[in-house]
Protein backbone atom coordinates (compact mmCIF):
# COMPACT_ATOMS: atom_id res chain seq x y z
CA UNK A 1 0.00 0.00 0.00
CA UNK A 2 1.26 3.13 -0.66
CA UNK A 3 0.31 6.90 -0.91
CA UNK A 4 -1.06 7.90 -4.05
CA UNK A 5 -0.02 11.13 -5.74
CA UNK A 6 -2.38 13.96 -7.39
CA UNK A 7 -3.58 13.55 -10.07
CA UNK A 8 -4.46 10.02 -9.49
CA UNK A 9 -8.02 9.50 -10.58
CA UNK A 10 -9.22 7.99 -7.43
CA UNK A 11 -8.22 11.19 -5.93
CA UNK A 12 -11.36 12.74 -7.45
CA UNK A 13 -13.57 9.44 -7.54
CA UNK A 14 -16.83 10.43 -4.77
CA UNK A 15 -16.53 7.43 -2.26
CA UNK A 16 -18.96 5.05 -1.30
CA UNK A 17 -19.83 4.61 2.07
CA UNK A 18 -18.82 1.73 3.72
CA UNK A 19 -21.49 -0.54 4.49
CA UNK A 20 -19.11 -2.97 6.76
CA UNK A 21 -16.05 -3.08 8.65
CA UNK A 22 -13.84 -6.74 9.14
CA UNK A 23 -10.32 -7.89 10.09
CA UNK A 24 -9.08 -7.12 6.60
CA UNK A 25 -10.19 -3.55 6.53
CA UNK A 26 -9.13 -3.33 10.50
CA UNK A 27 -5.41 -4.07 9.14
CA UNK A 28 -5.86 -1.82 6.32
CA UNK A 29 -6.56 0.65 8.72
CA UNK A 30 -3.71 0.02 10.96
CA UNK A 31 -1.21 0.03 7.93
CA UNK A 32 -2.40 3.89 6.73
CA UNK A 33 -1.46 5.02 10.07
CA UNK A 34 1.84 3.83 9.65
CA UNK A 35 1.95 5.39 6.24
CA UNK A 36 1.02 8.76 7.39
CA UNK A 37 3.59 8.16 10.29
CA UNK A 38 6.06 7.76 8.17
CA UNK A 39 5.50 10.98 5.71
CA UNK A 40 4.18 13.15 8.99
CA UNK A 41 0.99 14.11 8.13
CA UNK A 42 -1.88 14.32 10.54
CA UNK A 43 -5.08 13.18 8.53
CA UNK A 44 -5.60 10.49 5.41
CA UNK A 45 -8.21 10.01 3.78
CA UNK A 46 -9.16 6.42 2.43
CA UNK A 47 -9.02 7.40 -1.11
CA UNK A 48 -5.70 8.70 -1.00
CA UNK A 49 -4.26 4.78 -0.92
CA UNK A 50 -6.61 3.96 -3.41
CA UNK A 51 -10.06 2.69 -1.77
CA UNK A 52 -12.81 4.76 -2.45
CA UNK A 53 -14.62 4.25 0.68
CA UNK A 54 -15.93 7.06 2.95
CA UNK A 55 -13.45 7.08 5.78
CA UNK A 56 -10.40 8.75 7.21
CA UNK A 57 -7.97 8.62 10.07
CA UNK A 58 -6.73 11.29 12.18
CA UNK A 59 -3.56 11.82 14.72
CA UNK A 60 -3.00 15.68 15.56
CA UNK A 61 0.29 14.62 16.97
CA UNK A 62 1.45 12.82 13.80
CA UNK A 63 3.56 10.26 16.10
CA UNK A 64 2.41 6.82 17.25
CA UNK A 65 3.54 7.28 20.55
CA UNK A 66 1.36 10.47 21.21
CA UNK A 67 -1.81 12.31 20.50
CA UNK A 68 -4.86 9.76 19.54
CA UNK A 69 -5.63 7.58 16.82
CA UNK A 70 -8.86 8.56 15.68
CA UNK A 71 -10.90 6.88 12.45
CA UNK A 72 -14.09 8.65 10.73
CA UNK A 73 -16.71 6.39 8.79
CA UNK A 74 -18.98 8.02 6.81
CA UNK A 75 -18.71 11.37 8.57
CA UNK A 76 -21.20 14.24 8.16
CA UNK A 77 -20.33 17.77 8.46
CA UNK A 78 -22.76 20.21 9.50
CA UNK A 79 -23.43 23.80 10.92
CA UNK A 80 -20.60 25.39 9.91
CA UNK A 81 -19.46 29.07 11.89
CA UNK A 82 -16.74 31.55 10.95
CA UNK A 83 -14.08 31.70 8.53
CA UNK A 84 -10.30 31.57 8.97
CA UNK A 85 -7.54 31.18 6.60
CA UNK A 86 -4.36 28.97 7.34
CA UNK A 87 -1.71 27.27 5.50
CA UNK A 88 -2.22 23.34 4.24
CA UNK A 89 -0.51 20.45 2.83
CA UNK A 90 -1.21 17.23 1.99
CA UNK A 91 0.29 13.71 1.95
CA UNK A 92 -0.98 13.38 -2.24
CA UNK A 93 0.88 16.88 -2.94
CA UNK A 94 4.09 16.14 -0.86
CA UNK A 95 6.06 19.35 -0.57
CA UNK A 96 2.93 22.04 -1.47
CA UNK A 97 1.09 24.28 0.33
CA UNK A 98 -1.05 26.65 0.16
CA UNK A 99 -3.41 28.87 2.43
CA UNK A 100 -7.12 27.60 2.01
CA UNK A 101 -10.13 30.02 3.80
CA UNK A 102 -12.94 27.20 5.86
CA UNK A 103 -15.50 27.63 8.57
CA UNK A 104 -13.36 27.81 12.00
CA UNK A 105 -15.61 25.47 13.67
CA UNK A 106 -17.57 22.45 12.12
CA UNK A 107 -19.71 19.77 13.60
CA UNK A 108 -18.98 16.09 12.93
CA UNK A 109 -21.18 13.02 13.01
CA UNK A 110 -19.34 10.05 11.80
CA UNK A 111 -18.39 6.18 13.62
CA UNK A 112 -15.68 5.32 14.86
CA UNK A 113 -13.76 2.08 13.90
CA UNK A 114 -15.69 -0.40 16.16
CA UNK A 115 -19.26 0.91 15.10
CA UNK A 116 -20.56 3.58 17.97
CA UNK A 117 -21.38 6.91 16.58
CA UNK A 118 -19.14 9.53 17.58
CA UNK A 119 -20.27 13.65 17.04
CA UNK A 120 -18.04 16.65 18.43
CA UNK A 121 -17.66 20.45 17.57
CA UNK A 122 -14.39 21.10 16.63
CA UNK A 123 -12.45 24.16 16.21
CA UNK A 124 -8.89 25.07 15.55
CA UNK A 125 -6.50 22.36 13.69
CA UNK A 126 -8.67 19.52 14.34
CA UNK A 127 -11.69 21.25 12.51
CA UNK A 128 -9.50 22.18 10.18
CA UNK A 129 -7.92 18.51 9.26
CA UNK A 130 -11.78 17.16 9.58
CA UNK A 131 -12.95 19.63 6.70
CA UNK A 132 -9.68 18.90 4.91
CA UNK A 133 -10.35 15.04 5.01
CA UNK A 134 -13.77 15.05 4.29
CA UNK A 135 -12.78 17.09 1.29
CA UNK A 136 -10.84 14.05 -0.19
CA UNK A 137 -14.14 11.66 0.41
CA UNK A 138 -16.31 14.25 -2.18
CA UNK A 139 -12.53 13.92 -4.36
CA UNK A 140 -11.94 17.68 -3.37
CA UNK A 141 -8.95 18.84 -2.35
CA UNK A 142 -6.89 21.80 -0.96
CA UNK A 143 -5.66 23.14 -4.41
CA UNK A 144 -9.20 23.20 -5.43
CA UNK A 145 -10.19 25.80 -2.39
CA UNK A 146 -7.53 28.05 -2.59
CA UNK A 147 -7.99 31.48 -4.23
CA UNK A 148 -7.19 31.66 -8.24
CA UNK A 149 -4.57 33.92 -7.26
CA UNK A 150 -3.14 31.61 -5.10
CA UNK A 151 -3.31 28.90 -7.69
CA UNK A 152 -1.41 30.64 -10.12
CA UNK A 153 1.50 30.57 -8.04
CA UNK A 154 1.38 26.90 -8.04
CA UNK A 155 0.41 26.06 -11.85
CA UNK A 156 3.90 25.38 -12.38
CA UNK A 157 4.14 22.86 -9.68
CA UNK A 158 0.97 21.22 -10.57
CA UNK A 159 2.02 20.24 -14.07
CA UNK A 160 5.02 19.09 -12.84
CA UNK A 161 3.43 16.55 -10.82
CA UNK A 162 0.94 15.96 -13.80
CA UNK A 163 4.15 14.82 -15.91
CA UNK A 164 5.83 13.00 -13.12
CA UNK A 165 2.23 10.83 -12.50
CA UNK A 166 1.96 10.61 -16.30
CA UNK A 167 5.59 9.26 -16.51
CA UNK A 168 5.34 6.53 -13.80
CA UNK A 169 1.85 5.70 -15.30
CA UNK A 170 3.13 4.83 -18.68
CA UNK A 171 5.79 2.63 -17.04
CA UNK A 172 2.94 1.12 -15.48
CA UNK A 173 3.04 2.10 -11.75
CA UNK A 174 -0.73 2.94 -11.54
CA UNK A 175 -2.61 0.86 -14.64
CA UNK A 176 -5.09 2.59 -16.86
CA UNK A 177 -8.20 3.97 -16.23
CA UNK A 178 -10.09 0.92 -16.82
CA UNK A 179 -7.42 -1.06 -14.30
CA UNK A 180 -8.14 1.57 -11.99
CA UNK A 181 -12.03 1.79 -12.17
CA UNK A 182 -11.31 -1.93 -11.74
CA UNK A 183 -10.14 -1.78 -8.26
CA UNK A 184 -13.05 0.88 -7.28
CA UNK A 185 -15.76 -1.65 -8.21
CA UNK A 186 -13.29 -4.27 -5.91
CA UNK A 187 -13.86 -2.30 -3.03
CA UNK A 188 -17.35 -0.98 -3.61
CA UNK A 189 -18.92 -4.37 -4.38
CA UNK A 190 -17.20 -5.81 -0.73
CA UNK A 191 -17.50 -3.13 1.52
CA UNK A 192 -20.30 -0.71 0.01
ZN1 LIG B 1 -5.00 15.77 1.75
Amino acid sequence: MKIIPYPHPTLRRVSKPLRRVDADLKSLIREMFDLMYEARGIGLAANQVGVPLRFFIVNLEAAPDKGEELVFINPVLSRAKGSGEAEEGCLSLPSLYGNVSRPKQIRVDAYNLQGQPYSATLTGLFSRCVQHESDHLDGVMFIDRMTDFARASIRETLEEFQIDFDSRRSMGEYGDDAAIAETWRQWESRYA
